[in-house]
């Protein structure tokens, strides 16, 4: 039996949903300095839990070590912010919001959703756990407190704010391995008569086109419609409505109130999910097959490349690159260096696997035979950036969901 009980229902955790073996933290970018270090390797063992369907990774690592000195900043992607600026505008009309109104973020990152309320004239609370994140926030005008939400942070600061009528919880809910405590918070910050709205990718999506390397350390759970309903549930929100998205592969965005009806798009997700067998643990089985087979194809791939003499490179230094890096074994052996656009990566190493990062410049010197692309969720962007690679006869691979070679 494992000893890692079930953080939404306290149930043992005896069913593997996947293994993917060690890895390191896979931010970890590592300086030449410290090539000749140790590493701290953690497990990859996912569970779902067998009473409650909850799939989740042990909080191996706490999430204070991870965020509150966090090297993420959302304005800096350019399809996220017109994102949020279509959901504030949005919500502003539907929910009627004004001077008299307040909306709360958690997670509130550099203020790059708020912003858009600060403009509009509507009050706004961000909290946010990383602080060198929250100044940026303060800077710009938005008002941020530097908080970790639990059920005592956000009884507090509803007592110093006021309730709030819209709480915004986007791509922090699968982060957050107090799964209870930080819905209680939730529950606290909004009126009764309140919206919470929280965006996280769906497992279903995850299965369906093979992103497992969306597992990783900083994220403990897999959310289907189902589960998160559970999860709300605890602190007494209820799920009215969904609505599914193509961000980060395929998410949904939830709206939960204190009371409340589910809207008839609630039953569709939920009977989708039922179709696919997500509401029953053995319908979790069979993922770990597909995973293989991703792993298979990738490694046959650059063996044979590599026996034919072909040069290879990457492109893209993502958290997710290195989860699927470290569990195909792949180092320099297999993939010379990879590039990032991303100055801080530069002279960096990926964690665990030691492959160097270098400024994409570096391909068209080179003239590789193929770029494999690790960033599959902006594929169709970087594929209009690498068109050059076609110049010289280069293609690009894709790995998942399946392995795809193509010319540019
Ligand atoms: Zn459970």
């Amino acid at each position: 039996m494992s000893p890692v009980p079930c953080r939404l229902c306290a149930a043992p955790l005896n069913t593997t949903f996947l293994d993917l073996g060690m890895s390191p933290l896979c931010e970890n970018f590592l300086r030449a300095d410290q090539l000749d270090a140790g590493e701290t390797f953690y497990p990859l063992h996912v569970r779902v839990c067998d009473e409650c369907l909850l799939v989740q990774l042990p909080a191996y690592v706490g999430g204070e070590d991870i965020f509150s000195d966090y090297a993420y900043f959302s304005s800096y992607s350019q399809s996220w912010v017109e994102h949020a600026r279509v959901y504030a505008g949005r919500m502003i009309a539907e929910l009627g919001l004004g001077a008299d109104s307040l909306v709360t973020e958690v997670a509130s990152n550099d203020g790059y959703l708020l912003r858009h309320f600060v403009d509009a004239g509507v009050p706004v609370l961000g909290v946010e756990p990383a602080a060198n994140v929250g100044a940026v926030a303060r800077a710009a005008g938005v008002r941020t407190e530097t908080r970790f939400l639990g059920l005592e942070t956000g009884t507090a600061l509803a007592e110093r704010y006021g309730r709030a009528d819209l709480v915004v919880a986007n791509n922090v809910y699968a982060h957050i391995p107090d799964l209870i405590g930080f819905t209680a918070g939730l529950a606290a910050l909004v009126k009764p008569t309140g919206l919470v709205t929280l965006e996280f990718q769906h497992l279903m999506r995850m299965i369906e086109r093979n992103q497992y390397d969306t597992i990783y350390h900083e994220h403990y759970h897999y959310l289907t419609l189902r589960t998160a309903q559970r999860a709300l549930a605890t602190a007494g929100l209820v799920v009215v409505h969904v609505e599914e998205l193509a961000s980060h592969g395929g998410s949904l965005r939830v709206f939960a109130r204190p009371s409340g009806v589910p809207s008839a798009a609630v039953k569709e997700v939920l009977n989708t999910e039922a179709a696919a067998g997500l509401h029953t643990a053995a319908g979790h089985r069979g993922f770990a097959e597909s995973v293989f087979q991703v792993k298979r194809e990738l490694v046959d791939f650059l063996h044979q490349a590599r026996a034919e003499g072909k040069r290879v490179v990457g492109y893209g230094a993502p958290g997710k690159g290195n989860t699927l890096l470290n569990h195909c074994a792949i180092r320099t052996d297999l993939l010379e260096y990879t590039t990032d656009r991303n100055p801080h990566k530069h002279g960096r190493f990926l964690p665990g696997t030691h492959i160097p990062i270098h400024h994409p410049d570096r391909i068209a010197a080179d003239r590789p035979d193929y770029v494999l692309v690790l960033p599959w969720n902006l594929r169709k962007e970087i594929s209009a950036q690498l068109a050059y690679v076609g110049d010289w006869g280069g293609r690009l691979v894709f790995p998942i969901p399946r392995l795809e070679v193509v010319t540019p």
